[in-house]
């Protein structure tokens, strides 16, 4: 089987609640996905998505992919979609970094895979754990009343954890905290994830406040030296996510007992191949996992829900489903939540077919 053309769709994914805003004073309207289609000479064809968290979260930008996708797919052509760590090793010879551009292109050839094999994702990547697992609701950066009037709402939807946007006026993200805190029962989980946002000292202001509260503290500064300084100074179990880029800095930060859950979103990661070995050491490691991607529709919510469910249970923190977050939906047949939950389909590939009248015509293609 040869990769006979890479089609790629861009589709804006506007906000359900109006706005998404985390640390900085950071927020996004409306996001720029891109969908991308890998087509073989077996008349099967793999969908991938990739959507920055704007330009100004990780290092990767909406129209960066597109380039980057440009770039890359000339060399793809005739290329065995199937062998996915020769595929990997092709693409990094071809282009150096920019894991996210090569994101979309793996999960295509994923999807690619499951279809030929008569399989769901999940299956391939190890298997399925249990009928369904937890996600996480993020919590946009707003006043404190109202980001516990938030929680307590999708807290009536079935969510049990839920992840505070702060990094933001350390007092008043203790504000938040407590606030937040107040509206939870026992057995629900609080994580105050500040995105880099704070300072050290401010972070460890933040942290000490907070010392009577079961919350997890996620990411509170930009380096990992001062994520290490505070988590050194800290009861709280740690969360890292924007330092955990790859195998080294897993490694690096197991070493250091730096953090008890990390993030691992499949674009930072370079695509499910990569977020797989990550996921995979993890587990060796007995390192805990939220699985997710910088943010996505329908078809970043499939690929995260197989990666989410062929992971160890008592390993997997949570999970996300971005596609309840957006007011478009880009496929068919994605998951969706039921009670704060979320299940991988059993249709073979990542179980999705791409709408095409959302899809619009393509904005590049490779053939
Ligand atoms: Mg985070």
């Amino acid at each position: 089987m040869k990769i006979t053309a890479l089609r790629a769709y861009q589709v804006d994914l506007p906000l359900r609640e109006g706005r998404y805003a985390w640390s900085g004073g950071k927020s996004v309207d409306v996001f720029d996905s891109t969908v991308v289609a890998v087509e073989t000479d077996g008349g099967v064809t793999g969908y991938g998505e990739v959507c920055p968290l704007g330009p100004f979260y990780l290092p990767a930008y909406a129209e960066g992919v597109r380039a980057g996708l440009a770039e890359l797919g000339p060399q793809l052509l005739g290329e065995d979609p199937r062998e996915l760590g020769r595929l990997n090793l092709t693409m990094d010879r071809a282009l150096r970094g920019h894991p996210y551009v090569k994101s979309g292109i793996d999960m295509a050839c994923w999807d690619l895979l499951g279809k030929v094999a008569g399989l769901p994702v999940c299956q391939l990547l190890g298997g399925r754990y249990g009928d369904d697992f937890h996600l996480y609701r993020a919590i946009s950066q707003r006043p404190p009343a109202e980001m516990a009037e938030n929680v307590r709402q999708y807290r009536d939807e079935g969510y049990r954890r839920f992840q505070l946007k702060v990094g933001g006026d350390p007092e008043e993200d203790i504000e938040r905290i407590r606030a937040v805190a107040a509206v939870l029962s026992p057995g629900d989980k609080l994580v105050a994830d500040a995105n880099t946002g704070w300072t050290q000292h401010e972070a460890l202001r933040v942290v000490n406040a907070v010392r009577d509260l079961d919350v997890y503290i996620e990411q509170p500064c930009e380096s990992y030296e001062e994520c290490l300084s505070v988590r050194q100074r800290t009861p709280h179990p740690f969360v890292l996510d924007e330092n955990i880029d790859g195998l080294q800095a897993l490694l690096r930060g197991h070493a250091d007992l730096a953090m008890d859950v990390v993030n691992i979103k499949i674009s930072k990661f370079g695509g499910l191949t990569r977020a797989r070995q990550a996921r995979d050491l993890c587990a060796s490691l007995g390192i805990a996992m939220t699985i997710e991607d910088s943010w996505g529709g329908d078809i970043v919510t499939a690929a995260i829900a197989h990666l989410a469910h062929s992971t160890p249970t008592p390993l997997l923190f949570t999970a996300t489903d971005f596609n309840s977050y957006v007011t478009v939906a880009n496929a068919e047949g994605a998951p969706q939540r039921r009670a704060g939950r979320l299940a991988a389909s059993a249709a073979p590939g990542l179980g999705i077919s791409p709408t095409a009248a959302v899809l619009g015509n393509e904005v590049l293609a490779v053939q």
